[in-house]
């Protein structure tokens, strides 16, 4: 029987709950940090459940993070006479400290079942293809809605990208910074992550879809190849023809989670080929939805209960899914059935169960 590995993506939803509205504005609010630990501790509860029914199996949790980096950024604007901003790979680093340290209390869910296992976090750094056509023209916007006017003065002072987002109640355009969202294509400390879950920890990792770096190119003068990083950071050596060294530059652009969730399970599942193990890999994206809809929120939605790889990518083809929510998942789903991956789950944490029966989410092989 080959090993199995559950790898569990975690929605917003399920670190800070969604749908929290403030009575007096009517607009959306984020909830605070004791309601974010409360919810975490909702979600690990019923991971431990999961984890408890298949102990034999290895598991490895990632999360979104996009609420808590817009925090960030929205703290460093109004601290920004006293204090530096913040660039969105040290936010992405950030936010999977604090929320790797917040799902690590499943650490605790576990020890009240007499089940012995660490749950590790892994800052984790994402490499993207720096040709990626998303660095032409940026799509994903971050952080506060900002009056044009006010967006423009960011623009210039802060090399921010701005666009029009939408138009506010009293007719006025709101603006908000964009930056790519490029494709993973390599993870670094997948190494880490292997040998963690061959140890049987759980390890926390690509959180927020990861850390996004590129590779440096060297440019080559007097005989020596120089790969310049951020912050006038350069690594020289002399030149070695055919021999270009593996350098790393932070850049600020956004990864999708799900995508380089997706990413990590074909990644694992190939080392393990590599060194001759079978391993059966699943991923569960647990979101605020009950799974994929076809007309999604139309009169005439549907449900989409099970899936052959073929049937999805045909979908996918046709536009059914948005990019920025949908879409992603479900490409994720794709790129990971056709890297060798067992099946992929989307639905609701509270319906796991009723999922796994046929009866709810959408269950895709
Ligand atoms: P997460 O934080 O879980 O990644 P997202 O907002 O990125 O959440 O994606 C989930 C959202 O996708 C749902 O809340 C739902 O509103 C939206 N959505 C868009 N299209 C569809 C669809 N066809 N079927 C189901 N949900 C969809
Ligand atoms: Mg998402």
């Amino acid at each position: 029987m080959p090993k199995k590995l559950k790898i569990f993506a975690l929605g917003g939803n399920e670190v800070s709950p969604s749908g929290k509205v403030d009575p007096l504005t009517g607009k959306q609010i984020i909830p605070d940090l004791p309601e974010q630990w409360r919810r975490t501790a909702d979600t690990c509860k019923l991971l431990a459940e999961i984890i408890k029914e298949d102990q034999d199996d290895y598991f490895i949790l990632t999360h979104g993070n996009g609420p808590q980096v817009g925090n960030i950024i929205l703290r460093a604007e109004y601290s920004r006479p006293i204090l530096h901003l913040l660039p969105l790979d040290v936010c992405d680093a950030d936010t999977q400290g604090a929320m790797g340290y917040m799902l690590a209390q499943l650490t605790n869910n576990l020890a009240i079942l007499n089940i012995n296992r660490v749950v590790a976090e892994t800052v984790t750094r994402v490499v993207v293809d720096q040709n990626d056509p998303d660095f032409a023209n940026p799509s994903k916007f971050i952080g506060p809605a900002h009056l044009k006017e006010d967006a423009l003065k960011i623009q210039s002072e802060e090399d921010h990208l701005m666009k029009f987002y939408k138009m506010n109640d009293q007719g006025e355009e709101l603006w908000r910074w964009v930056v790519p969202s490029p494709n993973p294509i390599d993870i670094l400390e997948i190494d880490v992550i292997y040998n963690n879950m061959k140890a049987g920890i759980i390890p926390i990792a690509v959180g927020g879809g990861g850390i996004p770096v590129k590779k440096v190119n060297y440019e080559i003068s007097e005989g020596n190849e120089i790969y310049k990083c951020n912050y006038g950071i350069t690594y020289s050596r002399k030149f070695v023809p055919g021999n270009k060294l593996n350098i790393y530059t932070g850049i600020e652009a956004v990864v999708d989670k799900d995508l380089a969730t997706s990413l990590m399970g074909t990644m694992l599942l190939n080392k393990s080929k590599n060194n001759g193990e079978d391993l059966d890999v699943e991923l569960i994206i647990f979101t605020d939805v009950d799974g994929a809809k076809l007309n999604y929120q139309k009169p005439d939605q549907k449900d989409l209960r099970h899936l052959t790889l073929n049937q999805v990518v045909e979908l996918y083809e046709k536009n059914n899914f948005p990019a920025g929510s949908m879409g992603p998942k479900i490409k994720a789903a794709i790129n990971f059935l056709r890297g060798g991956g067992k099946k992929v789950l989307i639905t609701k944490s509270s319906l796991y169960q009723e999922t796994l029966q046929g009866n709810a989410g959408t269950v895709i092989e």
